[in-house]
């Protein structure tokens, strides 16, 4: 961080602590694990709200990757047309909705 050019004070705001949840059970179960990794979330949320004083809230955030459901990879796309660049089964499907979208 840079020097501030001008004399400043630090004012206190929140104070929180972050608690990444134990999701690994889910991770070799197939399907739904989103939701179950949810439920996994609010379960650790609803556990820290009873056990723990001090809390004046807690909330559950859920990262998550989209991927191309083809290949897996990061579906960058061409900043021109809009084309996926990560495989060929991506560029066959957006050519075949760029087709329909012409007849529509
Ligand atoms: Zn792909």
């Amino acid at each position: 961080m840079s020097e501030p050019l001008t004399k400043t004070k630090t004012y206190f705001r929140e104070a929180r602590v972050v608690v990444d949840v134990d999701v690994s059970l889910w991770l070799t179960k197939p399907g739904g694990k989103i939701d179950a990794a949810k439920r996994q979330a609010e379960d650790v949320k609803k556990q820290i709200l009873r056990h723990v004083d001090g809390v004046a809230q807690a909330y559950v955030e859920i990262d998550t990757d989209i991927v191309c459901a083809y290949c897996g990879y990061d579906p960058e796309y061409d900043d021109i047309d809009g084309r996926p660049l990560c495989c060929d089964k991506a560029v066959a499907e957006w050519q075949s909705r760029i087709k329909e979208a012409a007849h529509e």
